[in-house]
């Protein structure tokens, strides 16, 4: 049966998220239907609002949704009702990227992630007219009461855990804590360096000491950052519109960084990246300018140094098994990313993309249900 629910649906290029009626059919196949109860807000879904990524719209974004499974497809093996749920992101699982367990750069990751439809370009959401609404977003559309997914990009947690903290695990707090641990392998003793102290650096930041990273630098321009990623296990801090990174980074590692991410998503921070790496340094690429933005590079500083730049999407995260381990880190209380989080009530959906954008929150988590 179809399911009547409240979703958040943007309709033109940089409008507003308007609460509206829906309707979101039941689950087939290997999907499953998941009671939302709280969605994390991402870069990435005011990146497709404002279409710099061009998804279809009318759409439901959100992405980093959890809650508790009301119903399972007929083909659904290792779930069932009643369990706890982190959504993340989709893949096919049978292209060359996937069968060698690299999900995150599954041939088909824009497709299923970014078309606003299933693979065979359907919806499974409609508006209070009766129309299709674009859905599917990182295969979930989790602003929303209820959500349709995949058993592949559904990820069982243990029910102890606070669920309605849990969404941003699937994407933001992955891809930095996974670009530290899977990625860049950052080994103890090493100097880490994170530009830019959002959610993805600072989760990048709690994952370099879990690590033992020695020295952990992150650069930012909101001094607010700056001081929590202190708490959360930087030793030193870098506002770059008051200081020049590259030469305070050099200064503080002895000659260049062993690793670094970049989540600004700016060119220009990313040259800074690379031009402060010591020698065999690397950095990986995980803020999301633009499609069709260039950055530049010293060719003969990268090749002298033996410098690595890689791109990196979701911390090249197994999530089935990325996610339960970051839950575990959290209880130990060796991960407390529920110090980025501040809660808001889906009426306040637009409030929560405003205090993102202005710095004000770090981690907006929408509670729905
Ligand atoms: P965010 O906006 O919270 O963080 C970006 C930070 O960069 C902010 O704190 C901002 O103050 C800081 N900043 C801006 N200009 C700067 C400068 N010149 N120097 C230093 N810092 C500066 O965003 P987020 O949620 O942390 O996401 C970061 C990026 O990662 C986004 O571009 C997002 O789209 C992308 N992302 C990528 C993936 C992936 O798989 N590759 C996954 C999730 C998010
Ligand atoms: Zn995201």
């Amino acid at each position: 049966m179809s399911q009547h629910m409240r979703a958040a649906v943007v309709r033109e290029k940089g409008g507003e998220f308007k609460l509206e009626e829906a309707s979101i059919r039941e689950p087939q196949d290997d999907e499953v239907r998941v009671q939302i109860v709280a969605t994390g807000m991402c870069h990435t879904d005011m990146i497709c609002r404002d279409q710099m990524y061009p998804v279809p719209l009318p759409s439901v974004f959100g992405h980093e949704g959890s809650g508790i499974i009301e119903s399972v497809g007929p083909n659904v093996k290792n779930l069932k009702k009643g369990d706890h749920v982190v959504l993340s992101f989709g893949y096919c699982n049978h292209c060359t990227p996937c069968t060698t367990g690299h999900t995150t750069y599954c041939n088909e990751f824009y497709e299923r992630n970014f078309s606003g439809a299933d693979e065979e370009g359907n919806n499974a959401l409609t508006d209070a007219e009766n129309q299709p609404l674009h859905d599917h977003f990182f295969a979930q559309s989790s602003f929303a009461e209820y959500a349709i997914s995949r058993e592949s990009n559904t990820v069982k947690v243990d029910p102890s855990a606070p669920i309605e903290l849990l969404g941003p695990l699937g994407c933001g707090i992955q891809t930095g804590a996974g670009a530290v641990i899977n990625s860049l392998q950052v080994r103890p003793g090493s100097t880490f360096v994170a530009y830019g102290g959002g959610a993805v650096g600072l989760s990048a930041i709690m994952a370099a000491r879990v690590c033992g990273a020695s020295t952990i630098i992150v650069t930012d321009v909101v001094d607010s950052r700056l001081t929590l990623a202190l708490e959360l296990g930087a030793t030193h801090t870098i506002n770059s519109l008051k200081e020049d990174p590259v030469a305070r980074i050099k200064d503080i590692t002895g000659g260049g960084a062993d690793f670094a991410i970049e989540s600004t998503g700016r060119p220009e921070v990313l040259r800074q990246g690379i031009d402060a790496l010591g020698k065999m340094g690397t950095i990986g690429v995980v803020g999301a300018p633009a499609l069709g933005t260039d950055s530049t590079f010293d060719v003969n500083d990268l090749l002298l140094g033996g410098k690595s730049i890689r791109g990196i999407v979701e911390g090249d995260s197994i999530a089935q098994e990325f996610i339960p381990k970051l839950v575990q880190l959290y209880q130990q209380g060796r991960f407390p990313f529920d110090k980025l989080i501040k809660f808001y009530p889906f009426e306040q959906i637009n409030e929560a993309a405003k205090d993102s954008e202005q710095g004000v929150t770090l981690k907006p988590v929408i509670r729905i249900g």
